[in-house]
């Protein structure tokens, strides 16, 4: 079966980096499954499909084949045998991976991927609806937020970083705007399952959360 962890969340939040840093230290695989939906929304924009029309949504991604292989300890997506790793972390990609996830179709092949990931393995992932919609049964789940300013402040700081210009408030909008599609879309709102432990992250540290997360998964 394996030990699962779910962390679902907002964008921003510090899903990711805490996710990583658990699997390190608990010698679990980490499951990126926003890579996932960015790799899908990636094919679509490349194939000059309307995101918006939902039949052509629908019809396409069936030919986007996403597979995830682990390459020095690194998540690496594949779309159709191209490793894309560097292309799917822009805002364009952002919005866009935003606009398709709300397509039952696109969510049904990607939840199915996921589902065959987490098969017969200690898995953290997160996402959006890890714990309430792919691994329904995780022996932990977590909400984690953060205010959305320091979201954007966080943000900002990663593309400072990689030396792009950034306008805090242009952040923090696109951020709110990403929240309110991925908590109103019909299929597999973001919501905190019933029985995840909700975590507020604004002012704690990557080691503070990710050891909180790791004493509640003190029974493995
Ligand atoms: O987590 P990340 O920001 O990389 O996710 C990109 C987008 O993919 C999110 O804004 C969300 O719309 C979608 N997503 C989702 N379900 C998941 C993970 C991501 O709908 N489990």
């Amino acid at each position: 079966m394996g030990y699962k962890i779910a962390i679902d969340g907002p964008a921003g939040a510090g899903k990711s980096t805490i996710a990583k840093n658990i699997a390190k230290q608990l010698g679990f695989i980490y499951v990126d499954t926003g890579a996932m939906y960015r790799a899908m929304a990636l094919y679509l924009l490349s194939e000059g499909i309307d995101l918006k029309d939902e039949q052509a949504v629908s019809i396409n991604c069936a030919d986007a084949y996403i597979t995830i292989k682990y390459e020095n300890n690194e998540q690496v997506v594949y779309l159709n045998g191209e490793n894309v790793n560097g292309m799917i972390r822009t805002e364009q990609v952002s919005k866009a991976a935003s606009l398709t996830s709300v397509n039952p179709n696109v969510r049904k092949k990607l939840v199915e991927l996921q589902q065959k990931l987490a098969q017969d393995t200690d898995v953290v992932m997160d996402g959006r609806d890890i714990g309430t919609c792919v691994l329904p049964d995780a022996d932990v789940k977590i909400f984690l937020t953060a205010d959305s300013r320091v979201r954007a402040e966080r943000r900002c700081k990663e593309l400072e970083q990689k030396g792009e210009k950034c306008d805090i408030d242009v952040i923090e909008k696109d951020i709110k705007e990403r929240d309110y599609k991925d908590m109103t879309r019909d299929i597999s709102p973001l919501v905190a399952a019933e029985d995840a432990v909700l975590i507020d992250s604004s002012y704690m540290t990557i080691d503070e959360v990710a050891e909180k997360i790791i004493k509640m998964s003190i029974k493995y």
